[in-house]
């Protein structure tokens, strides 16, 4: 599984409804894809202003990334702009096509469905895990992590909720106490995290976080029914709710970048 996505591509779900009046329309100008500024690898910096603007609905599925823009964009060669793809690729955020170059992915509702579904089975296998493991300094924890999610829905930056709700689910997978399975989960929470930020309708947040508290209510009652039914209806209410329909953009990273 991907050790790739694991480190570098976070990021999920957010909060309830806040969230409303603070989506905008999608950004068409250089938000596309900005540079970063900051030293460091430039391999991860490309790849994370890449994922963040996934993320951030301001890369729409099928927008281009042709090689070019990005070498001109971040100062670097085509092979470190191909390495960057790879990775990418490897992480399901783009597409490599032949003859046609990297585009950013758009999950078919089957792929959608197949995600979820894993992800469905393995949080339930991990809250029922978590019922049976958690400590008493666990569930402190985990009531930590509702406060700050509280107060990230209050932020307007909607990254910031999805960061605290990913945080939540990982937290709640980590007390199941398998590391392989915790694995498997982070990378589908961050495919997860990508295909909500690609489609989900625009001023609907995803993770709810009334359900979140009902989660932990039940794992802190020892009631590992009442966890599993709590996380699964939890996760099929994020999956209803998004929009596969929404229309991809017809603007090119190009035009995106004023260069077209
Ligand atoms: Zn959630």
């Amino acid at each position: 599984m991907t050790k790739q996505t694991a480190s570098a591509a976070p990021r999920k779900s957010a909060a309830s409804g806040r969230g409303k009046a603070t989506r905008g329309p999608a950004k068409t100008d250089m938000g596309g894809i900005a540079p970063v500024d900051g030293s460091g690898d430039v391999e991860q910096r490309i790849y994370q202003s890449v994922f963040d603007g996934v993320l951030n609905q301001r890369l729409p599925p099928g927008t281009k990334l042709p090689e070019p823009a990005l070498c001109d964009l971040f100062g670097v060669s085509r092979a470190v702009v191909r390495k960057v793809l790879q990775r990418l690729e490897h992480d399901h955020i783009i597409e490599l096509r032949p003859n046609r170059g990297a585009v950013i992915a758009a999950p078919t509702p089957e792929e959608t469905r197949k995600i979820f579904e894993a992800r469905r089975a393995l949080e339930a296998a991990l809250v029922e895990l978590a019922v049976k493991r958690h400590s008493g300094k666990d569930i402190d924890e985990l009531h930590a992590l509702l406060r700050q999610e509280e107060e990230a829905m209050s932020n307007a930056y909607q990254p910031a909720w999805a960061q605290t709700a990913r945080n939540f689910h990982l937290r709640v997978a980590a007390l199941g106490g398998n590391p392989i399975l915790l694995g498997y989960l982070t990378e589908l929470i961050s495919r997860c995290s990508l295909i909500v930020a690609l489609y989900e309708p625009a001023g609907n947040a995803a993770c709810e976080h009334e359900e979140h508290c009902d989660i932990v209510d039940a794992i802190s009652k020892g009631d590992a029914a009442r966890a599993v039914a709590a996380m699964n209806a939890h996760l099929v209410g994020l999956e209803d709710r998004i929009c596969l329909e929404r229309p991809s953009s017809v603007k090119t990273l190009a035009q995106m970048l004023n260069l077209a």
